[in-house]
């Protein structure tokens, strides 16, 4: 598996603002935000997309979307709600090849899933 970005933030070899962190899990703000909550949950375990996922990353993958909740509960957007993202591959958009859950929210926020021209 090549390495990335991710993988670096996890070995604190880069430096990240850190919202959440637990043996199997890290979160941690996007550097470059699309809406004024935005932050990224991804596994310690080196999982490239969900396409790449095997039937035992299913209670890891489980436990990133409680993880989600947990910190939109303690950011106060649980009850106005918010996005939760995963981008999947060239099309699905996805840049940095380690899985990751988008949590957005802090603001209504708009549809953007128009095929590019
Ligand atoms: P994707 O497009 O793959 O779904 O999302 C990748 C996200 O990672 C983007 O929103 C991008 O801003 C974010 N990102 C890329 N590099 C870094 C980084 O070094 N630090 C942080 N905190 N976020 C990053």
């Amino acid at each position: 598996m090549e390495d990335n970005i991710f993988l670096k933030i996890i070995r604190k070899e880069i430096p990240a603002d850190i919202v959440y962190e637990d043996e199997e899990i890290l979160a941690f703000r996007d550097i470059h935000p699309i809406a004024p909550v935005h932050i990224l949950i991804i596994p310690k375990k080196s999982i490239e997309s969900i396409a790449r996922m095997e039937t035992e990353d299913v209670p890891l993958i489980g436990k990133m979307f409680l993880v989600a909740r947990g910190i939109a509960r303690d950011l106060n957007i649980s009850e106005k709600g918010y996005k939760l993202l995963i981008r999947v591959g060239k099309d699905g958009g996805q840049e940095v090849p380690h899985l990751h859950l988008h949590l957005l929210g802090g603001a209504r926020l708009s549809e953007n899933i128009h095929p590019v021209k």
